[in-house]
């Protein structure tokens, strides 16, 4: 188990400014999604730890010691990518011992290790197959094997469900996550899908343009995201403007009881973010309630198991979600029900 620490690191591709800052820790059996758009500097964060690029300034700490300039294959790190990159011409468990065989083990303990690691992504059974003859999902478990039995202090992994279809993406990241927690391998995962990360990850970096804009646990980020960027990037229903004063928020669609407790805010300007299932649907007025406001239901998408709902409130729209068990007509007049603490208010830095 290793502790990852990035210290005001930059990196400078000739002129061109890919990370211009960023400080970062990972704590020792931590696993760490780092997420953004395409471009924002993930893979060149990654490639840093991994020690395949040297950053242009600032210090890669592992376990306090200073790795910066040490090359990749003194680190100790293990890399899955994309591309599974598997020999085709070898088996599984050949594909697998190769790390192993290249660094001059020994027979036995290869072969000791070799039992240990099939069993541990349940791959015993296609031990003799060639890659060819796998699913992706086989083959990314062959992928995560074969960097494993090396026994990295740090595993990372670039975008390593990207190839799969989306139920066995789901399965793979459950898959992931529950190897990761019994080995207790520090893992930095790289991914550009909000869902993966709040759902694969301890903590998530999310970087934007090179810097690193919010780095949180995933409920965090989803419900106190600390800009309108990282709430519109982690998919947010409803933002408005807004006018605070004394707890209170100003919107178009009402006017809005704050809960200062868990939301400090001050008199200003700030934008009000709503998660839709932070929402009640009302049928009846509810004056002695605090933030009961009238609108009507003007459209309707059913998911299944949620329902979401389109309400409009003095001319602004409001998506509201919630459970299917009932089910409220597109032209309903209905009432909004927004307790105080699920609200969350962005204001600018002072
Ligand atoms: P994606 O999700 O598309 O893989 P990313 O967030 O991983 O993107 P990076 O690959 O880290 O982004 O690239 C960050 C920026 O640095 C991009 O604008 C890219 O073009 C640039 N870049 C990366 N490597 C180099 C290089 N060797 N030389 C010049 N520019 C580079």
């Amino acid at each position: 188990m290793t502790k990852v620490q990035l210290k005001g690191v930059r990196k400078e591709f000739g002129k061109f400014v890919a990370i211009s800052e960023i400080d970062l820790d990972i704590n020792s059996g931590e696993l760490v999604a780092l997420l953004g758009p395409s471009g924002c500097g993930k893979t060149t964060t990654l490639r840093m730890i991994a020690g395949l690029e040297v950053p242009s300034f600032g210090q890669i700490l592992f376990d306090d010691q200073d790795v910066s300039e040490v090359p990749v294959q003194d680190r100790n790190v293990g890399m899955v990518f994309q591309r599974y990159a598997l020999f085709p011409h070898m088996t599984v468990e050949k594909n697998v011992m190769f790390g192993l065989k290249v660094r001059g083990t020994p027979t036995e303990e290869i072969k000791h290790r070799l039992e240990e690691i099939l069993d541990v992504v349940q791959l015993q059974q296609f031990r003799h197959r060639f890659p060819a003859q796998l699913s992706g999902g086989q083959m990314q478990r062959v992928a995560i094997a074969r960097t494993l039995i090396t026994n990295p202090s740090v595993l990372m992994m670039d975008e390593p469900l990207a190839n799969l279809d989306t139920k066995l993406r789901g399965e793979m990241r459950r898959f992931i996550r529950d190897l990761q927690q019994r080995l207790n391998i520090t893992t930095i995962f790289v991914t550009h899908d909000q869902v993966e990360a709040m759902e694969l990850a301890d903590r998530v970096a999310v970087i934007f343009n090179g810097k690193l804009a919010q780095y949180d646990a995933p409920d965090a980020l989803y419900q106190r995201p600390n800009s309108i960027e990282i709430a519109d990037f982690m998919g947010a229903d409803n933002i408005y403007e807004a006018q605070i004063s004394a707890g209170r928020a100003k919107t178009a669609f009402g006017e809005l009881q704050l809960d200062q407790l868990s939301n400090p805010v001050r008199d200003g300007v700030g934008h009000v973010l709503l998660r839709a299932e932070a929402v009640d649907l009302l049928l009846e007025a509810d004056a002695a309630s605090e933030n009961v406001i009238p609108g009507k239901v003007t459209g309707r998408e059913f998911f299944g198991a949620t329902v979401n709902y389109t309400v409009e409130c003095n001319g602004e729209t409001v998506t509201v979600n919630e459970q299917s068990r009932r089910m409220v007509d597109v032209g309903q007049d209905v009432w909004l029900s927004i307790q105080p603490h699920r609200i969350w208010v962005i204001q600018d830095t002072a």
